[in-house]
């Protein structure tokens, strides 16, 4: 199992100690502050996995798959064209695609819908230069996160999708027992974010 140390609004010298530690595997959720933070630590760090784990928007599609190794959030075919645009401006090589699953139906959430799934697996397996590795959720807030994960782990079984991103810093155990290869955690990583 991989720990995907979520360094969003986290101060550089908690950063800077991670890196100093070993942890090689960072989650971001902002394309903007990723890049700010990242950029030149990409060439310091030939070894390092930045996985972006927040929503994309279409106009950020180059700079996200110029930066990033892992885009956690592929939620819908339009995100899905753009990113095949992106790749094939800039010439990067295609970073690993997971797909969000809205496991809750919350309609303020991203994520393609249960029933939404297998469509948009379909197109990006078919369109996507590069890998299709797996699914990602973020359970709703007020509910047991148990039932998501484990819907979650069902589907990416059903569907042959080797990797499956769920949990933080409050439920990352559960997750790893319902089957997560990725853990996403922030706070119990760094501590309270600054702001
Ligand atoms: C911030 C964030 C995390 C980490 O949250 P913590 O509760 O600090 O562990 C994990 N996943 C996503 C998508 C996040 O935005």
């Amino acid at each position: 199992m991989t720990l995907v140390a979520a360094s969003k609004r986290q101060p550089e010298e908690r950063i800077a100690a991670a890196l100093d530690a070993g942890q090689r595997v960072f989650g971001e959720n902002r394309v903007q502050e990723a890049m700010a933070r990242w950029t030149d630590r990409q060439a310091e760090y030939p070894d390092l996995e930045l996985r972006l784990i927040g929503p994309l928007q279409t106009n950020k599609a180059e700079d996200a798959v110029t930066l990033f190794d892992v885009i956690e959030t592929l939620d819908r075919e339009k995100l899905l064209k753009a990113l095949i645009k992106a790749v094939a401006k800039t010439g990067v090589s295609p970073p690993d695609l997971l797909i969000q699953v809205n496991t809750g139906d919350e309609p303020q959430k991203g994520g393609a819908s249960v029933e939404g799934l297998p469509a948009l697996l379909a197109a990006a397996r078919e369109t996507y230069p590069g890998e299709v590795a797996g699914l990602m959720c973020i359970p709703p807030a007020d509910e047991p996160a148990g039932p998501h994960f484990a819907l979650l782990k069902k589907l990416a079984d059903q569907f042959d999708l080797p990797v499956v991103s769920m949990g933080m810093s409050g439920d990352y155990a559960l997750a790893a027992r319902l089957g997560a290869t990725h853990v996403r955690v922030g706070t119990a990583f760094f501590g309270a974010r600054e702001t």
